[in-house]
């Protein structure tokens, strides 16, 4: 989709403050952020000359100098259970790949933030496939863009199943979890300016407690998040000791267990309506026992969390299994016992891939992993 001829800067690429800042240098009054990311965000108007309440003059310079581009959809799939995938194209090539939940009263939207993922978790089929760059503000910002307008278009469908009784903004995108593909917090500008976006009035509207990041543990980064853009936390522990987390999520062996919870504890302050997800993936004779989840309790007791054990869910070559579901039953209700609130995510869209570490996209590896990553098992004792 494309709207311009030489264009150079992305509109979508501008969080509010950067975009009053483009208005100011341009000589144009600042509020023309706002009519613009309304055009935009709530008006699903992307072509300049519908802007009809900018001058025909800013909206011929916007022509020329900017642009609306918005990543192709490849592909769209939809679950049994109602769950869509999409496949999007970006301006070089390579492929990324979004999800939508529905749920009753709400619809969540899981957003990538990199091409493939820099880290290495060993049961995550996005670590497999390697690395190539950053997402850009817009091709984050754009996915959340095209999964409301694409929703929006099928809702009055007879075998439309999601929900779009939200009082607030009445959109197919209730929520949002940055926990497509990669690591946000290693894209942390770009991710915290599209989360500003996902957040603004003038754009989409979310509440803070409404949009999620997911880390495997950027102990630095997570500082930093809770001081400028403090949305709801997720973190990846998957382990209840640094010798069994070193092995599932290398970034332990930088930001280990003890330093990552105290981390967690300054995210949440003293706020104590707050509480941080401890995401937990079942993985069957790995970290799924009663002794590891009384350890598990013992070492989050003081921490405000809540725990998300997540089913494992496979992919191509993987040398993990999903923990049966009495084992998961179990786990939960030993960490029940200890008050501490558990739930089990339930799997969503695994007949098209669309789980939980099931994300793979279509780009080129930049790093050797994926040829690497053929060969690799890990040994668990
Ligand atoms: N990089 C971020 C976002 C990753 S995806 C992070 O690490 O948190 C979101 C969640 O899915 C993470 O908790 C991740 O560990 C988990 N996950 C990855 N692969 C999985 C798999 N195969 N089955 C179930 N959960 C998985």
């Amino acid at each position: 989709m494309s709207n311009t001829q030489g264009a150079s800067v992305n509109l979508l690429s501008l969080d509010r403050s950067a975009m009053e800042n483009y208005f100011l240098d341009m000589g144009e009054k600042s509020f023309r952020a706002q009519q613009l990311l309304q055009w935009v965000y709530q008006k699903k108007v992307i072509r300049f000359p519908d802007m009809t309440d900018l001058s025909k003059r800013l909206r011929q310079t916007l022509q020329q100098n900017t642009n609306l581009d918005l990543p192709e959809i490849v592909s769209q799939q939809r679950s049994t259970d109602g769950t869509f995938k999409w496949l999007l194209k970006l301006k070089d090539g390579n492929c990324i790949e979004s999800v939508y939940i529905p749920e009753s009263g709400r619809g969540t939207l899981c957003v990538s933030s990199q091409v493939g993922c820099g880290l290495n978790c060993t049961f995550c089929a996005t670590a497999r496939q390697g690395f190539n760059r950053n997402l850009d503000v817009d091709e984050i910002i754009s996915q959340v863009w095209i999964a409301n307008n694409v929703l929006e278009a099928i809702e009055n469908k007879p075998e439309n199943c999601f929900v779009r009784d939200v009082a607030d903004q009445r959109r197919p995108v209730t929520n949002i979890v940055m926990m497509g593909m990669g690591e946000p917090l290693l894209n942390f500008d770009n991710v915290v300016s599209a989360m500003r976006l996902m957040m603004d009035d003038y754009s989409f509207g979310l509440s803070m407690r409404r949009v999620t990041l997911s880390t495997a543990g950027m102990i630095p980064a997570i500082d930093q998040l809770r001081q400028q853009c403090p949305v709801s936390l997720a973190v990846s522990l998957h382990a209840p000791d640094d010798a069994l987390r070193d092995k599932l999520v290398p970034l332990n062996k930088k930001y280990p267990i003890g330093p990552l919870l105290d981390c967690c504890r300054r995210y949440v302050g003293e706020n104590n309506r707050r509480r941080v997800t401890l995401e937990y993936v079942m993985l069957k004779g790995v970290n799924d026992s009663a002794e590891q989840a009384r350890a598990l309790a013992k070492i989050i007791r003081h921490v405000p969390a809540k725990v998300n054990l997540i089913p494992f869910n496979p992919f191509p070559q993987t040398q993990f299994q999903r923990s049966e579901a009495e084992t998961i039953d179990r786990f939960r209700d030993m960490l029940l016992a200890e008050n501490i609130f558990t739930v089990t995510r339930t799997t969503r869209g695994d007949d098209i891939d669309a789980a939980c570490g099931q994300l793979a996209g279509d780009f080129v590896d930049r790093t050797s992993r994926s040829r690497r990553m053929q060969q690799q098992t890990v040994v668990f004792s």
